[in-house]
């Protein structure tokens, strides 16, 4: 339409053509510029005030912006939105540009990376995920990088369910998805299981694995690609080349700090979904999602952001391995037995900065001169804290120990180079030390000598010509000048220019005022872009010690997140557990870590637990509301998950079998926000623990049946405990809480299910709870008693008291067995897998059945025939 755009406007679109996805800002002079509907989304989310350029004309645009140094607060607000941001900058020098100044690019800011901009950032990791979808029988393909450490995993999945299992253990902000994908990723959004995960399409040759080999080779060492076998694993082969041209294209600078890649091991890990994450209110309480109310909260002792970030992650990986467990606990046992050394560790730690992090800065090279410093006064913590540990032997901590290098070399060339205080921006100076280098000094003391000949003039002049009021001033317009005011006017001597005049004064210049102008302005600019050039060099050279820098901060993680779990087990006074392979967990006076911190009037009371893989493998737990059922069963759940992480637990004695997964289903206060009725999350999840449990699985189920009518819910409730208690691929350990007490004739019909209750006494006109698990079951709920404490009418108790006598009863059949038990076709002896065949299918039949209606499909029956489903292509998987 031929609207005549100003070169810089044209420029400006030239930009924006080649970054259509972001928000463009646009640098103009001492502000960041945003046009057309960049500027309305920007003034919308940034509350900033959307104006218009070229208003009244043709080409009116619209436009908002704010300063340059304001950047960090608008950057961190668009980001945690879900933008991208493009940071397009002035690349000359206005003042000396012929024509319109050359601008480019320079940076992407995205919501999966983040490093750049440490000022939006927590100490949590924020990762970047690509995944390629699996085609025919190949497996899906996933790479993972936290750009701001440079942690870079490879991962692989026969599935969708295995993949999003695989994600759940990974804070990841956004996914590299392919554009030709985009159709059958969108319906998988279900996939990303953080809120606000962004989805960024790219073409289909960012994932070509060829390129990918190449750019694998340009990143790192053959040793560290020699270990990694793609050749089955081309998916993620090409998601990991995905990854790296993303970054390459988005950071457009050095990338040394991405040095190091693994294989995820999922299987070295506990593994917990998400519903386990959030019921288990490991980094969130259920009821406000807060994290004052969850277990990290209470657990984490770390002194250090670094260390922060691996005991998040060491929570949400939990080992398999009692080995290694019993690695960790050994180290946790040392330091919280020597409780001085402990502190004083802790001390050292807590002036150690995100070493991490600042080393990745400083390979990006957008390190300031304060993170210099910060690595400075960090390094030198590291003697004290490697001779503080000099004495402990545990391998753990010897080898962390051992491998901690105090860089004393880099700390004194740092100390040499930059001043104690520097300023926060590269653009004033003041940064390099006095002494540190010959042509900075020359060049310093230039500037001095001007400025005190310039004070001396002043002086001079004065005297000359007779004006007591005559001074010496410096703008940015006209530079140094000599202003006389009005009223003190004498004679002007001839050799002073005027250059201004004010309402009361005149400014003037003269030849030797300018000459000192000059060497003052000339040996200033130099003097910067020395210290520039200075501070460049010295920080290029650090970035090539990247390696020891990242290595360093391993190992200080390692033994802050260590300190830690000694710390929370001496203050809160837990035990070590004895981890093993053996199915045996057994737990003497445990506590739950969270509850037992709430203030409760009659103080915590201590519970028993004693579950193996044979005769006591399936609990069901009774008691009327509010005895304790759920605060049971959860801790339950997180000593293991605390144990297995490597700590102690709330409890005098624990012995832990190690699980492979923690399956939970409990309360269901957040599912209404996803728009799903309680009853059909509840079976979702119910469907998904007995299609993916093992014999090394604890389950924690929580009032399963609740969400539907009586009958109904004891159905389901019965045949799911028996689905788990008989199948011979499952048969995990189960803690079941309920009040439905018809589950207690459980016990009648199968071996291994034990009955306990939360004993509660009851006096004339209330119950008391006395918080203790005992062995037995109740034999009747609760819910006239509260019905009568409620104050429903005398008649109405009595009849509702008959009602129930009436309907008990019928629950026992003709020979004394549960009437529940009863089965329409005798059962045969033995073979227990075919004998059930039926039931398992028809049950899980239903449950699929219901959630297909909503959900997209979930994982073909483990053990059954691969069912087709319509919309992935992973094929299913086989058992
Ligand atoms: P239920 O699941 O049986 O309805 P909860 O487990 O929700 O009961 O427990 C109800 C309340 O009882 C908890 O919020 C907690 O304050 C208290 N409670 C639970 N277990 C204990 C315990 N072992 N010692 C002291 N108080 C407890």
């Amino acid at each position: 339409m031929g609207v005549d755009h100003t070169p810089a406007m044209q420029q400006y679109l030239d930009i924006k053509d080649q970054h259509r996805d972001c928000i463009v800002l646009f640098r103009m002079g001492d502000f960041y510029e945003m046009f057309f509907d960049d500027a309305v989304i920007a003034a919308r989310e940034l509350s900033i005030t959307l104006t218009t350029r070229n208003k009244n004309k043709e080409d009116a645009i619209p436009l908002a912006g704010f300063p340059y140094h304001a950047l960090a607060t608008y950057l961190g607000r668009l980001i945690s939105k879900g933008y991208k941001v493009a940071i397009c900058e002035q690349m000359e020098d206005p003042k000396t540009a012929k024509g319109v100044v050359k601008r480019d690019v320079v940076r992407i800011i995205t919501p999966g990376l983040l490093a750049a901009a440490e000022n939006i950032m927590t100490a949590d990791n924020v990762f970047l995920a690509a995944i390629h979808p699996g085609e025919g029988k190949l497996p899906w393909g996933v790479a993972f990088l936290d750009l701001s450490t440079g942690e870079f995993y490879l991962s692989a999945a026969s599935d969708l369910e295995t993949l999003s299992a695989q994600l759940a253990g990974v804070n990841f902000r956004e996914a590299i998805l392919r554009e030709d994908t985009r159709l059958q990723m969108e319906r998988k959004d279900w996939l990303f299981p953080g809120e606000g995960v962004l989805a960024t399409y790219v073409p289909a040759d960012y994932f070509s694995p060829r390129e990918a080999e190449t750019r694998l080779k340009d990143f790192f060492p053959p040793e560290e690609l020699a270990s990694l076998d793609f050749a089955p694993y081309q998916a993620t082969l090409s998601a990991a080349g995905a990854v790296l041209k993303y970054v390459t294209e988005t950071q457009k600078t050095n990338l040394g700090h991405l040095n190091r890649i693994r294989w995820y091991e999922r299987e070295a890990y506990l593994v917990l979904d998400e519903t386990a994450k959030r019921n288990l209110e490991l980094f969130s309480s259920i009821i406000g999602g807060a994290r004052e109310g969850s277990l990290f909260h209470f657990l984490d002792e770390t002194s250090t952001a670094m260390g922060t970030r691996m005991l998040r992650w060491w929570l949400n990986h939990p080992l398999r391995d009692p080995f290694e467990i019993n690695e960790r606990l050994s180290a946790v046992e040392e330091l919280r037995n020597d409780h001085l050394l402990r502190a004083a560790l802790r001390r050292a730690l807590k002036g150690v900065s995100d070493l991490e992090r600042l080393g990745s800065r400083i390979a990006m090279q957008v390190a300031s001169p304060r993170d210099l410093v910060a690595l400075k006064n960090s390094l030198e913590r590291l003697p004290e804290v490697t001779s503080l540990l000099g004495e402990l032997a545990c391998p753990q901590i010897a080898s962390a120990r051992d491998a901690i290098d105090i860089m004393d070399d880099l700390s004194d060339l740092i100390e040499l180079a930059i001043v104690d205080a520097p300023p926060p921006s590269l653009k004033d100076g003041g940064i390099i030390r006095e002494g540190f280098d010959s042509e900075l000094d020359a060049l310093l003391s230039l500037v001095r000598d001007g400025r005190s000949g310039i004070a001396a003039l002043e002086e001079k002049e004065r005297r000359r010509t007779g004006i007591g009021s005559l001074k010496v001033g410096f703008n940015n317009v006209f530079g140094y000048y000599i202003e006389i005011t009005k009223a003190g006017a004498g004679i002007i001597p001839a050799d002073y220019i005027r250059k201004q005049t004010l309402v009361n004064a005149e400014r003037y210049i003269n030849q030797e005022l300018k000459e000192y102008e000059d060497t003052v302005l000339h040996a200033r600019t130099r003097m910067l872009e020395r210290e520039y050039e200075l501070f460049a060099k010295l920080r290029e050279r650090l970035a090539g010690e990247i390696k020891r820098i990242q290595t360093t901060a391993r190992c200080v993680s390692r033994l802050d997140v260590l300190a830690s779990l000694a710390e929370v087990a001496g203050k809160y006074n837990y035990c070590r557990p004895d981890v093993d392979n053996d199915s045996i967990i057994e737990i003497r006076d445990g506590r739950h870590p969270v509850v037992e911190r709430m203030p409760l009037a009659e103080g915590f009371v201590p519970n028993d637990l004693k579950l193996d893989g044979d005769q006591n493998r399936f609990l069901v737990i009774t008691g009327p509301n509010m005895a304790g059922k759920s605060t049971y069963i959860r801790q339950v759940a997180l000593i293991v998950l605390m144990a297995q992480m490597g700590g102690f637990v709330p409890a005098k004695s624990a012995r832990i079998g190690a699980v492979d997964r923690i399956f939970t289903r409990l309360g269901a206060a957040d599912s209404l926000a996803r728009g799903q009725s309680t009853f059909m999350v509840e079976m979702i999840e119910v469907a998904n623990i007995l299609k993916n449990a093992t014999t090394r699985s604890l389950i924690i189920l929580d009032e399963v049946g609740r969400g539907t009518g009586t009958f109904d819910g004891i159905a389901i409730a019965w045949a799911v405990a028996e689905y788990i208690h008989d199948m011979n691929h499952l048969k995990s350990r189960t803690l079941f809480a309920t009040h439905y007490h018809q589950l207690t004739e459980l016990a009648i019909t199968k071996d291994g299910v034990k009955n306990y209750n939360i004993a509660v006494r009851e006096s004339k006109n209330e119950i008391i709870f006395l918080r203790k698990i005992v062995p037995g079951g109740t034999n009747r709920s609760y819910g006239i008693h509260v019905a009568r404490l409620a104050g429903l009418p005398v008649d109405a108790i009595k009849r509702a008291r008959e009602i129930l006598e009436n309907m008990e009863t019928r629950e026992f059949d003709e020979v004394g067995m549960p009437a529940i038990a009863r089965r329409k076709k005798a059962p045969k002896r033995g073979g227990q897998l075919n004998l059930f065949a039926d039931d398992r299918d028809a049950l899980l039949g239903a449950l699929t059945a219901q959630t297909r209606r909503r959900w997209p499909p979930l994982m073909p029956l483990a053990g059954s025939k691969t069912e087709k489903t319509d919309d992935c292509s992973d094929g299913g998987t086989e058992d």
